[in-house]
């Protein structure tokens, strides 16, 4: 008999959930993480005493399932708070997920008039490709929206060329910003 029937490649948030779920179903598997700690991109790490987030974590679901297993595995450490996230980019807080009233506000006229053209321009001609996220997001937002926002913030949080990786995510990202489907 083997000593660990199941390997798990990563100990990310998916890693972790996986053992914990086959543990609890009395297998015992083995993580393997390459970093010297778990919890992937989702980690705590620790810098002279202080601990940091590789970004701020809050966690969100509409399935009773997840609820339950998060409250199951935190137990008194779960907390509830009110969320507010925002961008602050040329002096001025932008709401994140986006919202256009708020984001042409601040921007002021000219460049949402920009913004508003190309938005126009990407509706009515769109690129026929849509494999990589820069194409998602240009093909729903504009090509000047995308430049100003969701390149350099997706780049530097992702750490990917927004180019070179698939559209994943991006409907919580631009929550309140109207899309469409092709
Ligand atoms: C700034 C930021 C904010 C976020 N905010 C939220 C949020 O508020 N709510 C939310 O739900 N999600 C949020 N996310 C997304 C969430 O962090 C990810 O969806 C989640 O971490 C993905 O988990 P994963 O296990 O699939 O992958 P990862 O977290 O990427 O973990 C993969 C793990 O596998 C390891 N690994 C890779 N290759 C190997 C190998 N060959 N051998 C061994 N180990 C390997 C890596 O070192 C890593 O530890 C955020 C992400 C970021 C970056």
């Amino acid at each position: 008999m083997l000593r660990y029937p199941v390997v798990i490649a990563g100990g990310g948030p998916a890693g972790l959930t996986t053992a914990y779920e086959l543990a609890r179903h009395g297998l015992r598997p083995l993580v393997c993480e390459k970093h010297h700690i778990v919890g992937g991109i989702a980690r705590t790490e620790q810098y002279k005493g202080y601990r940091y987030d590789i970004g701020g974590h809050r966690f969100y679901t509409k399935v009773p399932a997840v609820e339950r297993f998060w409250h199951e595995v935190l137990g008194d450490e779960f907390v509830e708070r009110p969320r507010l996230s925002r961008i602050y980019y040329n002096g001025l807080f932008y709401n994140y997920p986006l919202n256009l009233i708020n984001t042409l506000m601040n921007l002021g006229p000219i460049e949402s008039c920009r913004i508003v053209l190309s938005y126009l321009q990407a509706h009515m001609f769109p690129s026929r490709q849509e494999e990589t996220f820069e194409e998602w997001v240009t093909n729903r937002f504009g090509r000047r929206l995308f430049a100003t926002f969701f390149k350099t913030y997706t780049e530097k949080v992702w750490g990917f060329r927004a180019r070179r990786f698939a559209p994943i995510g991006p409907p919580s990202a631009s929550k309140g910003c109207r899309s469409r489907r092709r």
